[in-house]
């Protein structure tokens, strides 16, 4: 039997790794597998590698490549980010961030208030959005670093970080940003958003897992936070994971090139998916801004069901896409995101997140459109008191 073919609409929890990427990173595994710290010719010309990456990566975000230091994740990007801004400002204790980042930043802030720091997480509007007038009011004096998503994995919405930058420039604080989402998406300028220090990881750009980097404007204090041998010149010890940066930055040259496509065909295939969904589907609403947000992501809410028995069901057809609750101890919990948003506990636990990308199709679109409603008409009838709930979300 013919094996099912993988509707993959999950591209915002990792992305195919490129074929061009791929291709790029072998000689690191066969005849280049030199430590780019040797000081003979065969370690120094993996070294010419690693430097030719970190060119390509500040060209698609216009840094100098002096501002790229490669790390092992975004995680590590964002806790770098974190823990440098206290150490050099020994003085300040409080950190600004939002309520519905990652949870790079949402354990690491938690982490930080057990250990005697101030964390303010800022709310969120019912769209997903920031009110930038609530950064304003609370940096304090001691602020050490105001820390804000660009766009958010589970929805998508974009907060406006060039005012947030702008706000902390004024108050003389540390600006951060984690853009893990936006590289491929949306044109990455950091000059223009004047931002401090910025996240990406690579394996949401069509690169492998475990490589990430953190620009650190030119002239911001840094202090390391993975310390030991003088790599990345002495801001990250480590010997390089030489193939994932080779892919990282064979990966950044192709986004350039195919971000038109995010931005046209992606993002028709998205609007198509959705625009279907809230039509045909009764009983559906988006979560988040359908305007300030990334041309990928669609989260939807299913009123009288749990997302994760749809889940089920899309994986039986072999497509993937995924909810933001999180399973602890056996319960689901519901999205921190979409809660921070004042979606009802149920409703967010009926939402699923469809993140598309360049390697989908029509068809993969197709696919989902022929088998949804079924699926949905399935679940609803096994929930008790599920038409109830339908028709009242329809009302
Ligand atoms: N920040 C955001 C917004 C993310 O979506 C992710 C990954 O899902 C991360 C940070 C963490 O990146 P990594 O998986 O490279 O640690």
């Amino acid at each position: 039997m013919a094996e099912q073919r993988l509707c993959y609409l999950d591209n915002n929890a990792t992305t195919q790794v490129a074929p061009e990427v791929v291709e790029a990173m072998l000689p690191f595994y066969t005849e280049l597998w030199g430590n780019p710290s040797s000081a003979y010719g065969f370690g120094s010309q993996v070294a010419d590698h690693v430097r030719g990456a970190r060119e390509k990566l500040a060209a698609m975000i216009n840094a100098d490549p002096s501002e790229i230091l490669f790390t092992s994740c975004g995680t590590e990007s964002n806790n770098s980010a974190f823990m440098s801004a206290l150490s050099v400002q020994p003085g300040k204790r409080h950190i600004i961030t939002s309520s519905v980042e990652h949870s790079a930043n949402m354990a690491f802030g938690r982490l930080l208030e057990k250990r005697g720091y101030e964390v303010t997480y800022l709310p969120v509007e019912s769209d997903g959005s920031l009110d930038i007038c609530l950064l304003q009011e609370a940096i304090r004096p001691d602020t050490a670093l105001v820390s804000l998503m660009w766009a958010n994995n589970e929805t998508g919405v974009m907060f406006t970080i060039e005012e947030a930058a702008a706000i902390c420039r004024m108050h003389g604080v540390m600006f951060h940003s984690d853009a893990v989402q936006v590289p491929g998406k949306v044109k990455i300028d950091v000059k223009d958003l004047g931002v401090d220090m910025m996240s990406l990881s690579a394996h949401k750009l069509h690169a492998p897992k475990g490589v990430g980097l953190l620009y650190v404007k030119a002239g911001t204090k840094y202090q390391s936070y993975v310390t030991g041998g003088g790599q990345e010149r002495g801001r990250r010890g480590g010997t390089e994971n030489v193939a994932s940066i080779v892919g990282f930055g064979r990966a950044a040259e192709l986004a350039m090139a195919t971000i038109d496509d995010e931005n046209t065909r992606v993002r028709a295939m998205r609007d198509r998916l959705e625009k279907f969904i809230l039509k045909q589907i009764p009983g559906t609403s988006r979560n988040g801004n359908a305007e300030k947000r990334l041309p990928n992501t669609a989260n939807i809410a299913f009123s009288g069901l749990e997302a994760e028995a749809l889940l089920l069901l899309l994986n039986k057809e072999n497509i993937c896409a995924s909810s933001g609750s999180a399973c602890t101890t056996g319960s689901l919990k519901p999205s921190h995101v979409l809660t921070s948003m004042g979606v009802r506990e149920e409703i967010a636990q009926g939402s699923v997140r469809f993140s598309l990308g360049i390697y989908n199709t029509e068809e993969d679109v197709d696919l989902v459109i022929e088998k949804l409603p079924g699926m949905v008409e399935c679940l609803r009838g096994n929930m008790p008191g599920a038409s109830r709930e339908t028709q009242m979300a329809e009302a």
